[in-house]
């Protein structure tokens, strides 16, 4: 009989999955120059709670950003969320006025979240290999 193989965990350990995504935000930082976020990390509990799977991260007033590891489970889709939330971090806040006109907009229509949809469409150092699905 074949010896078993130790299977490899699929779901890696929270430290590891930080640690990936530490290694991974380094990476596009260097390749966003202007990109400011000041930290990075994943979605913490009451994030996961309240976001849900439905985002793939958030980035905060002050340039955190927080990413639903869930949603980063490969390294494409790690990189297209941070590139997403890191152009983020070059547009302007949006002011209480301005949310207040937008409240009808669907978030996915406002002009900050296409800037952050093309910027993820167009990062020129993802992976070889992956097809661009355009929609
Ligand atoms: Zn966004």
């Amino acid at each position: 009989m074949p010896e078993k193989k130790e299977k490899k965990s699929v779901n890696p350990s929270p430290e590891r999955e930080e640690d990936l995504l530490n290694r991974t935000a380094a990476g596009v930082m260097a390749r966003m120059p202007d990109a400011k976020p000041n930290k990075t990390r994943p979605y913490n509990a009451f994030e996961q709670y309240f976001m849900g799977d439905n985002t793939g991260g958030l980035t905060y007033p002050n340039n955190t950003v927080a990413i639903n590891m869930n949603r980063a489970q490969n390294p494409d889709d790690m990189i297209d969320l941070l590139v997403h939330e890191y152009t983020h971090t070059k547009q302007k806040p949006r002011g209480l006025w301005q949310a207040y006109k937008e409240r009808n907009i669907p978030v996915s229509q406002r002009p900050e979240e296409k800037e952050a949809e093309l910027a993820s469409l167009n990062y020129k150092y993802r992976p070889r290999g992956r097809d661009i699905q355009l929609r």
